[in-house]
């Protein structure tokens, strides 16, 4: 099984197949039916063999064809020819004194992304990355200073959950049931959010196929409730990821003028606060028990008034929510501070008496840079210019 080739010890798994080969991992119920075809199944067979094989991937955590054993040898056989089930290979995988653990992973064209275990009291969360690198340039924000960008296939996106799910050892073992793992309660990575490397919604299409397979009942079955995808305010596509995702949503507000959010999140130039606030006030199924999270990151002098304070929670008064204050996590060259610890209760403060939670997140990881916005890959380091930056967004930072 996968799980015995990834242990802590083992920092670099190789493919066991040569490249080039149909990877099943990524692929929709009717895809794998039409390459179960492909293999040899008859159509009236086709449905059934796709879910077993949906089965063994996703439920059992298998790559092996030998041992997916409800299958006939020469089918298996047929499928070894024509296909594979990779996942990404892992690079390395750093433990932070607290327990976090963050996953280097190779993708295809030897391009690198990072996924990051979080374990807390009552739940684990996996926090996944979307793109190699981001079209978007937040200047607070490590991963928008890579240069080299592409959307992640929906295989590598759920590919990050498998292997987390390898290395947690969180794969049913051959004597249980798969439902009988699958209690939240007890499941180590019981959570996942879309909030490491890249804008989820400009991979619209490969998140929700990702998202249908992490959520698929038969397979890896997380509820929708249990994933939040994080976005900067890609205005229309927020209300398409609650329709065909369902999933919570984040948004990362940092600033409650257009003024200052035109600079610190640079796609408020094209979809301003205004209508970014009327996204959310639409976001389907909103409610006291499926809040939207604000997002704000503490930068000393920056956004951290006071003013500031008040403004944000008039901003987005009458949407259910939870307010997120993030303390900045700072990385080699970056143009900010965190703000004082003092000034963050007292910005807290505001939020609590308005009536929101307002949770400071507590950094994790931070010795391992796997923090918030600290995410980049070292094979990726070319910094964008500033002339660069300038040019993607149109104006001047
Ligand atoms: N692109 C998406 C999701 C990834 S970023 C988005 O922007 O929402 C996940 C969160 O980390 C965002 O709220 C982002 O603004 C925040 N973040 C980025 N850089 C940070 C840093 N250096 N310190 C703290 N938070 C940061
Ligand atoms: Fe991209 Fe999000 Fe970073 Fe902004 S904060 S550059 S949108 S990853």
């Amino acid at each position: 099984m996968t799980n015995a080739a990834i242990t802590p010890e083992v920092l670099h798994v190789p493919r066991n197949d040569a490249p080039g080969r149909p990877n099943l991992v990524g692929m929709s119920r009717e895809r794998l039916t039409e390459a179960m075809i492909e293999a040899g199944a008859t159509e009236k067979q086709a449905k059934m063999r796709a879910a077993q094989l949906w089965q063994w991937i996703y439920a059992r955590g298998i790559s092996d064809f030998d041992e997916m054993t409800n299958l006939g040898k020469p089918f298996r056989a047929a499928l070894r020819e024509r296909f594979e089930i990779r996942r990404p290979e892992v690079v390395t995988r750093q433990v932070s004194a607290d327990g976090t653990r963050k996953y280097l992973l190779r993708i295809s064209g030897g391009h690198e992304v990072e996924a990051v275990y979080i374990p807390e009291e009552d739940r684990g969360t996996l926090c996944i990355s979307s793109q190699v690198g981001c079209t978007l340039t937040c200047p607070f924000c490590h991963t928008g200073t890579q240069k080299l960008v592409r959307n992640l296939t929906a295989a590598e996106i759920v590919g990050q959950v498998m292997v987390a799910r390898d290395d947690l050892g969180e794969w049913p073992k051959p004597s249980e049931r798969p439902q009988d793992v699958h209690e939240h309660g007890k499941r180590l990575l019981s959570n996942v959010v879309l909030m490491g490397m890249g804008e989820p919604l400009y991979n619209f299409d490969g998140v929700r196929d990702a998202m249908r397979i992490v959520m698929d009942g038969d397979g890896i079955s997380l509820s929708r409730r249990r994933i939040t995808l994080s976005t900067s305010g890609v205005v229309p596509s927020i209300a398409k990821a609650g329709e065909e995702i369902g999933c919570l949503l984040a948004i990362s507000l940092h600033a409650c003028t257009d003024e200052l959010r035109d600079v610190l999140v640079p796609i408020n130039r094209k979809w301003n606060l205004a209508a970014l606030i009327q996204a959310c006030r639409d976001y389907p199924r909103l409610s006291n028990a499926e809040r939207i999270t604000f997002e704000y990151v503490m930068l000393k002098d920056v956004n951290d008034s006071d003013e500031d304070a008040r403004r944000l929670v008039q901003l987005i008064r009458g949407i259910p929510a939870k307010i997120n204050l993030i303390p900045f996590n700072p990385w080699p060259g970056a143009p900010y501070e965190c703000s004082d610890w003092d000034r963050i209760e007292a910005f807290a403060e505001i939020v609590n008496r308005a009536g929101y939670a307002s949770p400071v997140r507590t950094p994790r990881g931070r010795d391992i840079l796997a923090a918030c916005g600290q995410l980049k890959s070292a094979t990726e380091r070319a910094r964008k210019t500033k002339a660069e930056i300038m040019a993607e967004t149109g104006a001047s930072l």
